[in-house]
């Protein structure tokens, strides 16, 4: 390949998710290991110690289960464990228990929407394995704490079908919702809850086949390190490929934050591992009636929540797309527009992903947290039919915009109903016109250059004055009304 080629990226990603499970993989120490004293959560099994024997944790397994059905998989009804055999001080026995040629799940796909356009992911395999302890660089040495050691972690491979950065983004944040719609794992990147490992090689645009060459980067521990890594790539394998030459087939790691990699080792294939079976474990059958009872607990996940509530509702791409990025946003919205109309829900919809979101982040609270129990008002909080109310008192002519605005942050704060807030504070909108006149007086009476400036000609300026009359009225005024009203004076 020489200069002036254009190249194509050939990307395929694992990801690892702790599974949410109350104890580790194989010991009874809590899995719920973060932020605690280091090596405080811990046993002679995930400690390695000699003699101690692992156990299985079948609700780890439930959930392993779980998202290899959500991703469309082939279960294994046979599997087992295998050790995979690396020395790192991390791994105190010297080997993880993964699993090696009977993962749970197999030959699985993932939906992903791209811009509206759907495209499918490949899953080459969901399997389930064990988290390794933790290594704390210091300056001239190295200190180790274990409560990591022994979580569960899943691991899903995909194909290496991706073929643009977005592509890869896409597909992380849809898992990332999957596994929380699934509540295996909170997938919280802060908490090391997902990590990933990519594959990357370039080959020509158009090209058939995969190129002879990859490169995998490990580590990356969030999604927006994860997009600077595959354009750094992009850049260093194009620049080699582009002087003619192949880039080397090696693992990389993160030189820094700013996505830039540096070569570590020469991959080392699955036999450098020597996997063999995990002695100390029995292997797993996996029944039928397994299958249904875990099956039974998928809920409507993300892609077809957001089919369904296009056809639904009728709402917009980005509003859906904000909406149902968890289950309970996506329940508060459900449980508001109940019985509304279709143009109630899309004004609802509008709201969520406008004011109210801006109320939310402001305050730092989440739409669950704003109201737990949907049906009961909490002090201080906005209850999803509120926005309904508002919608509707909006929509009747009975508030105007701005004053809606005003209603929704007092509702927000102080948890009374919109009806309530506007009879109390007097704020329905005034369309009377004699009323009206009086106020649109005075303003042109206050603003006699601007009067001169319609009169002579300069019209837009009449939404100045507009303004000041819903200044005058604190909001309260029907800005169409008050409009005509102007233009009848100036005889426009
Ligand atoms: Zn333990």
């Amino acid at each position: 390949m020489a200069k002036g080629k254009v190249y194509q990226p050939v990307i395929g990603l694992e990801v690892h998710l702790q599974s949410k499970t109350e104890s580790k993989m194989f010991c009874p120490c809590p899995a719920d290991y973060f932020g605690k004293e280091p090596n405080t959560q811990t046993c002679p099994t995930c400690l390695g110690l000699p003699g101690a024997l692992p156990s299985i944790n079948e609700k780890a397994i439930d959930h392993c289960i779980k998202l290899a059905l959500a991703l469309h998989c082939k279960i294994n009804k046979e599997t087992k464990f295998d050790r995979k055999n690396y020395f790192y001080p991390d791994l105190p026995k010297g080997y993880q228990i993964s699993q090696y040629d009977q993962p749970i799940g197999y030959e699985g796909y993932l939906e992903i929407d791209i811009d509206g356009d759907a495209r499918r992911i490949r899953i080459t395999r969901v399997h389930q394995e064990e988290d390794t302890g933790k290594s704390i660089h210091e300056k001239d040495h190295t200190l180790l704490d274990f409560n990591k050691s022994g979580v569960p972690l899943i691991e899903v491979v995909s194909e290496p079908d991706f073929e643009t950065v977005e592509e890869v983004i896409e597909y992380a944040k849809e898992l990332r919702r999957t596994v929380r719609y699934l509540r295996i794992s909170d997938a919280d990147m802060e908490k090391g809850q997902m990590r990933f490992e990519l594959n990357i090689s370039l080959k020509e645009a158009g090209a058939k086949g995969l190129p002879d060459y990859k490169v995998e980067v490990k580590n990356i521990g969030s999604i927006s390190v994860l997009e600077k890594v595959i354009n750094s790539e992009i850049k260093r394998q194009s620049t080699i490929l582009q002087k003619g030459k192949n880039p080397v087939q090696e693992t990389r790691g993160l030189k820094n934050m700013s996505g830039e990699t540096l070569s570590q080792r020469f991959k080392e294939g699955s036999s450098d591992y020597r996997y063999f079976p995990e002695p100390d474990l029995p292997p797993i059958e996996i029944d039928d009636a397994w299958i249904e009872r875990v099956s039974e607990e998928i809920p409507e996940l993300p892609g077809d929540k957001r089919k369904r509530f296009e056809k639904q509702y009728g709402l917009e791409r980005d509003v859906i797309r904000n909406i149902t990025v968890n289950r309970k946003r996506a329940d508060w919205f459900e449980e508001a527009v109940k019985g509304a109309s279709k143009e109630v829900a899309i004004e609802v919809g509008n709201w969520m992903i406008g004011d109210f979101k801006r109320l939310l982040n402001n305050s730092k609270l989440k739409v669950q947290k704003s109201s737990p129990k949907a049906s009961q008002p909490m002090a201080g909080k906005l209850k999803p039919n509120y926005l309904v109310e508002l919608v509707e008192l909006h929509k009747s002519g009975k508030i105007s915009g701005s004053v809606a605005k005003q209603v929704l942050e007092e509702s927000f704060k102080t948890g009374k109903s919109p009806n309530e807030i506007v009879k109390k504070k007097g704020l329905e909108q005034v369309s009377d016109s004699e009323e009206l006149e009086k106020v649109a007086q005075k303003v042109m009476r206050d603003n006699p250059k601007v009067v001169e400036e319609i009169k002579g000609g300069k019209e837009p300026a009449i939404q100045f004055l507009v303004g000041q009359v819903m200044r005058e009225t604190r909001g309260k005024a029907n800005p169409k009304v008050v409009e005509e009203l102007l233009r009848k004076e100036f005889g426009l």
